[in-house]
């Protein structure tokens, strides 16, 4: 899929506001400073769509961007700021778990993971509760430029093996990518648009 067309819609903390529009929606999640700002500049073309953790001002809100007038690209905020987090209900705002209950436009969410790191309990756990409340997803690894090939490999198994242990049977489609050189940009947009498509 080619982007053509990338527009900021509207930010909002509650899902009653997001826009009325029936087209599919997917929405992309991960840990604060995971890159997710950066791939969804990498993916849409454009350089400041969504806001690097460098820019001061960033916001903890939905925020809709309408692509190609055919689907909405979701940025959500980025979770894990919380130093202890005994649950999910401590650490993601209440708006949030509202947004995933409520949305019916919601296709499928992203799920951003830093390639370079270990599994983490609250993305496990994140993971977990979208699972249960059976909101497909598919896990986006970043910062993929970061590692050498073999290591890529290696830290993809060793998560997906964590995940199939501690979490399902069988492990989530998964995509690997790298805002840098763009690795992974093709093969997320042709997942969305055979998804739109079908
Ligand atoms: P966000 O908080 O999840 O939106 O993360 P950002 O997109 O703001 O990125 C956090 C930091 O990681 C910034 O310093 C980015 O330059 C860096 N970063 C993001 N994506 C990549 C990537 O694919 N490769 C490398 N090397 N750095 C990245």
């Amino acid at each position: 899929m080619k982007i053509k067309l990338a527009e900021f819609i509207i930010s909002n903390s509650d899902v009653s506001k997001c826009p009325k529009d029936h087209i599919p929606e997917y929405a992309f999640i991960g840990r604060s400073n995971v890159g997710k700002s950066s791939l969804i500049n990498m993916l849409t073309n454009r350089k400041n769509l969504a806001k690097t953790s460098g820019k001061p001002g960033k916001t903890q809100l939905i925020n809709h961007f309408k692509i190609n007038n055919e689907w909405f690209l979701v940025d959500l905020p980025g979770y894990g700021y919380a130093k202890v987090s005994k649950s999910l209900k401590n650490t993601f705002q209440k708006f949030i778990t509202a947004y995933f209950e409520k949305r019916k436009q919601l296709v499928s969410a992203f799920v951003l993971i830093d390639i370079r790191h270990e599994p983490q309990k609250i993305d496990l756990e994140f993971m977990q509760w979208l699972g249960e409340n059976q909101i497909p997803f598919s896990i986006i690894f970043t910062k993929a430029d970061k590692l050498k090939p073999g290591a890529i490999q290696r830290n993809v198994e060793l998560y997906l093996q964590k995940l199939t242990e501690d979490v399902w049977e069988e492990a989530p489609n998964y995509f690997i990518t790298s805002s840098s050189s763009g690795t992974g940009k093709e093969e997320v947009l042709n997942y969305i648009e055979q998804i739109n498509l079908s």
